[in-house]
């Protein structure tokens, strides 16, 4: 059984996109949010980052922010829980350094062989054959960024320059070889068959083994957080200032942020603190 160390008192967890979310869409800062974040560390409500980035991004991002809570990683497709924090494995677990990871997508080397054969029939650039330059200059991260954002396990990002037409067909053709597509802030992910609810469902069973009544309030922007929205028990929408919001049919109320990016996640979590 999995023992969470020092956030026993908790009853809500937060599971919260990254990009256009809690960090802002153009130049990726929590700033706006870091007070709502000490509120939450306060009442021992854990933050897990459920994001299209990467475990490097990801530990980065949680060094800076002060955090040591779990986090989902390339859209559902891994979770890190810190040992620190989690005594014994969760269900499904192997040890990874300093974590308990769970894997629910496919590697990196699958994925890539599998997409292999598609590759020259489409218009698209994988940012595994992008030069760290490129990606800068498509993402406007730093080269170090760039480096966390390139090394990814479990899904490849595509720069698509292809029709709609052609996605559709793409899309099926990936369907038959166990792949399938979200689509993020800026790239289109392939992944093996998971997403962001299905690994927002399962953490809050972990947390559920030690705690009795575990509520989930789950952030996002994109299309690829609809099913972590549907899944969770308040969801918030945060407006794009890039993008419209992404159609939502949930079977309960849907908060949608004011703001966009990290000051309307804050002042929705504040909103909710104050309601739960
Ligand atoms: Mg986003």
């Amino acid at each position: 059984m999995t023992t969470a160390t020092s956030n026993n008192d908790s009853k809500i967890i937060v599971v919260t996109d990254l990009d256009g979310t809690l960090l802002d869409h153009y130049n990726y800062s929590a700033e706006p949010a870091l007070a709502t974040i000490r509120k939450l560390q306060k009442r021992r409500i854990p933050l897990i980052f459920n994001t299209s980035k990467t475990l490097a991004e990801c530990e980065a991002l949680s060094e800076k922010l002060g955090l040591s809570d779990p986090f989902i990683v390339e859209n559902g497709s891994a979770t890190y829980y810190p040992k620190r924090r989690f005594r014994t494995a969760p269900s499904g677990a192997t040890s990874h350094g300093v974590y308990w990871q769970v894997v629910a997508g496919l590697r990196h080397d699958d994925i890539q062989a599998r997409l292999a054969p598609l590759k020259s029939d489409y218009q698209m650039v994988a940012l595994s054959d992008c030069s760290l330059g490129d990606i800068c200059a498509a993402t406007g991260l730093n080269m170090t960024a760039a480096q966390r954002a390139q090394n990814r396990h479990f899904s490849e990002p595509l720069i698509w320059r292809d029709s709609d037409d052609a996605l559709a067909r793409f899309r099926q053709a990936l369907a038959g070889l166990g792949l399938t597509t979200l689509r993020g802030g800026r790239f289109l992910h392939v992944l093996g068959e998971t997403d962001k609810g299905q690994a927002l469902t399962a953490i809050q069973d972990v947390y559920r083994q030690t705690q009795n009544d575990v509520v989930s309030i789950a952030l996002g922007d994109g299309d690829n957080d609809i099913a972590m929205l549907q899944a969770a028990d308040y969801p918030v929408l945060i407006r794009s200032p890039a993008h419209a919001l992404p159609r939502l049919n949930s079977a309960r109320p849907v908060i949608i942020s004011d703001e966009t990016g990290p000051a309307g996640w804050a002042a929705s979590i504040k909103h909710l603190l104050a309601t739960i």
